[in-house]
């Protein structure tokens, strides 16, 4: 029996030619040349030698040693890349080129595939806000009166958003327990994740407009999942009045694949009945297309399945967050990276934070290697997802993969 030729994939891949996400690779033999890669089963190709070797009119996109000036080339040029692609992968004319410049994945290093410009976080899963406005504001509502009317969000920190796989080094930092009268200093004791969807830019805006519903696909280049490394107690000290700051700034984890939006064409579907009227940016009731995505989000610790988060679930759009971002007038520019926020759906089984699935604590998970409040150092977490693709196939999308190493 011979091995199967790599541009046959076995029945049900979740990368095939319906998906190609991009990355960044290197290869052992040149680690100083950072090459764009599209994943294709378990192969990465090396997108720019074949355009070079076809004579590809997009060449010089691919060749390029970040995806920066693809995705600042805008929506025509994106899709006729990616028909470029799909062609290479399917018609077998090419094979004779293309399977040449296939890399083995496990023979090649994944980096973080854009230059992150701005980095901004929501909070759009009405469950996620629920549970967390209990716990932190027992006493208080559990939405602020403005949820429900704008997606709220914050600036964070774009220099720390890391590649899947790089450690994460327990924060240090004020805490300050509810029955202490002042801070300790230390490392954090309730260290926590945030299983959310981030959304990568590429065209960008001028100064003083802003962007409707409707241009959400002129300039939302593709799809990541992202981890929001979170310390709970930090937060919870610092956070009032100006929001998250250094209990979420350390440590941003991203996937090192970047989805094509239309790879997740048979994924849209309608996000949940709005309970109150939005104002006009934001009302999507007309809006031709549905702008909820139906992602199918899984959280694993040390191997074993915590959490089934469905992305289907969440009360604002990806491009209601972009029309709110930019309903000022400020600026986009291509890298601007936005998550989603913890994806929650109503179910405890789909709580995407630990804070949620052990109560703050209070109810620890029982794993098969101990149980779980928060995490400890050596702790693995991984996020992975899949969606609906055409004719009843699956779109997967890469994982992102962080370990807990201890405070330097
Ligand atoms: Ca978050």
């Amino acid at each position: 029996m011979t091995d199967a030729h790599p541009l046959d994939l076995p029945e049900g891949d979740l990368f095939g030619p319906d998906n190609l996400p991009y990355g960044l690779f290197t290869t052992a033999e040149t680690p100083e040349r950072h090459r764009i890669g599209v994943r294709y089963g378990a192969h990465v190709l090396d997108a720019g030698a074949v355009a070079a070797a076809l004579g590809s009119e997009h060449t010089a996109l691919l060749q390029a040693p970040a995806l920066n000036p693809l995705m600042a080339a805008g929506r025509p040029v994106w899709d006729a890349v990616r028909a470029e692609l799909r062609g290479w992968f399917t018609d077998r004319a090419h094979a004779a080129v293309v399977t040449p410049h296939l890399w083995s994945l496990s023979a090649v290093t994944l980096h973080l595939p854009f230059a992150v410009a701005d980095y901004v976080d929501f909070y759009a899963s009405e469950h996620h806000a629920t549970n967390v406005g209990r716990i932190f504001r027992p006493d208080g509502d559990a939405l602020t009166p403005n949820w429900k009317h704008l997606p709220i969000g914050y600036h964070g920190r774009a220099g720390t958003v890391v590649v899947s796989g790089t450690p994460v080094v327990r924060p240090q930092g004020q805490r300050k327990p509810r029955d202490e009268t002042v801070p300790a200093f230390g490392p954090s004791r309730r260290l926590d994740i945030e299983a959310e969807v981030g959304f990568v830019v590429g065209t960008p805006t001028q100064l003083g407009t802003s962007v409707p519903l409707s241009a959400f696909r002129d300039h939302v280049f593709g799809v990541t999942l992202l981890n929001d490394w979170s310390a709970r107690d930090i937060q919870a000290w610092e956070y009032v009045p100006l929001g998250p700051f250094l209990g979420k700034s350390f440590a941003t984890s991203v996937s090192p694949w970047i989805t094509p939006l239309p790879a997740l064409d048979a994924a849209r579907t309608a996000p949940p009945a709005r309970d109150v009227p939005l104002l006009p940016y934001l009302d999507d009731a007309g809006e031709a297309e549905p702008g909820g995505l139906d992602l199918r989000l899984t959280v694993t610790l040390n191997g074993h399945t915590v959490a089934e988060p469905p992305f289907s679930a969440m009360y604002w759009t990806a491009a209601q967050q972009l029309a709110h971002m930019t309903v000022n007038g400020a600026s986009l520019r291509t890298g601007d990276l936005y998550a989603s926020g913890t994806v929650s759906g109503p179910e405890p089984g789909q709580r995407g934070s630990l804070l949620e699935l052990t109560w703050g604590g209070s109810e620890p998970l029982e794993l098969p290697d101990g149980k779980r409040a928060f995490l400890e150092d050596g702790d693995e977490v991984v996020l992975s997802a899949w969606a609906p693709g055409p004719g009843g196939t699956r779109i997967g999308m890469g994982e992102v993969r962080g370990t807990v190493s201890h405070s330097a």
